[in-house]
């Protein structure tokens, strides 16, 4: 039996279990069979992920959920192994040690991870670096451009995966319980929509910044503008932050900083999280990053 059908049985049996009776093998040949695949990698998320926090990672193949407009490609071995050491210790850990239990992630972390080896594009050019549904699920692309070059790249991690991570968290977090009304208020009728890519075309950030984003991408909306701040001012160091806020108008810096006061705020007291706390147990670890074996599965 080759790999797909496994893959497609396994889902249609999960799935669909009352459509797939007729020309479909065994049940049991398949689970017999995926318990045989078990590698040490299914072992570490198995231990540290799926037992600890309820998590599963999807890894090896292009699930049939995925999009398939993108035309995607699998993640390789290494690069998931990789991806998945990172997310445990730059993703997950921190907020454990922050509130102190393993129980803020596997009460509010999606319980679904999927990797994807190639970048997915969208028709207009802009590539997706990830994407959540309804809280139960994110997906990260381009995970094959993980490579040990780029495996210490604090910079290149957060675009590519971190920042995605934490965004898509705290669209969760807010999902679970809503933010002040006041946040939407500060930009009001200054969201774009879906004309965020073209008002600032070319990843505009000092466009966005003096007009009192975070990025091009918060000006879409409050929940994304909400989530971009949060994102940002947890992955960047402060002087990082600084440049990013200053880098529009003056009257830029200043929304932006009141929109983090709101944000701030909200963590504090709904989540009992300090943000700087967490930013500093963050930047901690992004600066050990070279004395971290991404490949141990131990
Ligand atoms: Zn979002």
């Amino acid at each position: 039996m080759n790999f797909f059908n496994k893959i497609s049985i396994l889902f249609l049996a999960v799935g669909m279990a009352c459509s797939c009776s007729e020309d479909k093998l065994d049940p049991e040949s398949i689970l017999v069979d995926l318990d045989i695949e078990q590698n040490e990698l299914d072992n570490y998320i198995q231990n540290q992920f799926t037992d600890d926090y309820n998590i599963s990672i999807v890894y090896k193949f292009v699930e049939p959920e995925s999009d398939y407009d993108y035309n995607l490609s699998p993640a390789n071995y290494e690069s998931a192994v990789r991806i998945t050491r990172l997310l445990h210790y730059l993703g997950i850990e921190p907020y454990d040690r922050i509130v102190g239990n393993k129980d803020f992630i596997r009460a509010y972390f999606p319980k679904l991870l999927n990797y994807i080896g190639s970048p997915a594009y969208r028709n207009n050019g802009t590539m997706v670096l990830g994407t959540a549904e309804g809280g139960v699920k994110i997906t990260l692309y381009a995970l094959n451009q993980l490579t040990e070059e780029r495996s210490t790249n604090v910079a290149f991690l957060n675009r590519y995966y971190f920042h995605t991570m934490h965004h898509e968290f705290a669209h969760i977090l807010h999902q679970n319980k809503d933010y002040p009304a006041s946040f939407r208020e500060i930009s009001g009728s200054g969201y774009v929509g879906d004309a965020w890519n073209d008002v600032y075309e070319g990843d505009d950030v000092a466009g966005a910044a003096a007009d009192g984003f975070i990025s091009p991408y918060a000006s879409k909306e409050a929940n994304e503008d909400f989530v971009e701040t949060y994102s940002y001012y947890i992955t960047l160091t402060p002087e990082q932050w600084e440049v990013r806020i200053s880098s529009g108008s003056e009257e830029g810096m200043e929304i932006i900083e009141e929109k983090l006061d709101i944000v701030r705020t909200y963590f504090e007291t709904v989540w009992n999280i300090d943000l700087d706390v967490l930013r500093d147990e963050i930047l901690r670890r992004q600066e050990a990053l070279p004395e971290f074996d991404q490949l141990s599965l131990n």
